[in-house]
């Protein structure tokens, strides 16, 4: 029988509060808008998501608040089949919260961070056999850098190999950017590392995603690019963590990088066509139609 592999992601999960309007408000001002929808989010969660729909075993390890958003966001992953029992409910501290005011193409968000501030190196250090189980820990950076930090020692410490999506982008310690097996960012964050003094040594992890220009990799020196499918694009929110989501499931399940990229290229390619970041993220027989 084949043995499913384990994706480890220790990250965010927000509610995503979203608002449309015909315009953004003054200072001051209270407007009548249009429409509200909430749905599941944050980078950790997304990228779970898209990782189980693939078909990988994912193993969740954060924390929300022990209110009504919580519940709503453990309920949504377990839906998916991930599993939940590494995230912790904690009292008195708000689930996270991305609020979102949309006004045709202008956009304005707000993350209230809440629980995933708390997410804690000892939180992480509690659940370490999770991390030290996977055949691979997904990591991104919406949590304290010293928690992320601490999500990739015990994965080194234990062989396991890490993809670090540096999103959203922050100067990273060195030791964290020497253990990361693949670093993914998007061309905006690439720019910026660029400047750090160490681009030439991560330069063979890269993983780099370029919008509708696709996706490349780096090995021995060369690069390899893999160019996007074109598709109608609906909406491009959590491209990124799709992407993500798809190629650590494709690695756990020993595919080589170029498979695995060319893969995750086509996720995300699906994902876009249709609106919200988790709603167009494809099920593996989705994604096996699509490149047939
Ligand atoms: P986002 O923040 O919107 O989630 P991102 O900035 O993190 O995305 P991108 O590099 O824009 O990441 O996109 C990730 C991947 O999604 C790309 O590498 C590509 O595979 C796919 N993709 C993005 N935009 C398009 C598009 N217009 N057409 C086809 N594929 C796309």
């Amino acid at each position: 029988m084949h043995r499913k592999k384990k994706v480890c992601v220790v990250g965010s999960m927000n509610m995503d509060l979203m608002v449309t309007a015909d315009r953004v408000p003054e200072q001051g001002e209270t407007i009548l808008g249009d429409s509200f929808a909430m749905s599941p989010g944050g980078k950790g969660a997304n990228q779970a998501v898209a990782a189980a729909r693939l078909g990988a075993d994912v193993e969740m390890i954060g924390a929300v608040g022990d209110d009504s958003f919580g519940h709503v966001l453990l309920s949504a992953l377990k839906e998916e089949g991930i599993h939940t029992e590494a995230v912790q409910f904690l009292a008195g501290i708000a689930t996270g919260t991305a609020t979102i005011i949309l006004s045709g193409s202008d956009n304005r968000i707000i993350v209230a961070p809440g629980a995933n501030k708390q997410v804690s190196p000892e939180l992480v250090q509690a659940q370490k056999e999770k991390i030290a189980d996977s055949s691979i820990l997904l990591l991104q950076l919406e949590l304290p850098v010293e928690t992320v930090a601490a999500a990739a020692d015990i994965a080194r410490q234990n062989d396991v190999p890490i993809i670090l999506n540096p999103a959203p982008y922050q100067e990273l310690p060195e030791s964290l950017l020497r253990s990361a097996a693949f670093l993914t960012p998007n061309m905006v964050e690439n720019a910026a590392m660029q400047e750090s003094s160490l681009y030439s040594f991560i330069k063979e992890k890269l993983i780099l995603t370029k919008g509708k220009q696709g996706a490349a990799f780096y090995e021995k020196g060369e690069v390899t690019t893999i160019p996007s499918h074109e598709v109608d694009v609906k909406d491009t929110t959590g491209a990124g963590d799709t992407f993500n989501g798809a190629l650590a499931a494709q690695l756990s399940d020993g595919r080589s990088v170029i498979e695995a990229v060319t893969a995750a290229n086509a996720a995300a390619a699906l994902s876009v066509k249709k609106a919200g970041a988790q709603a167009g993220m494809p099920t593996l027989s989705e994604l096996e139609q699509f490149l047939d």
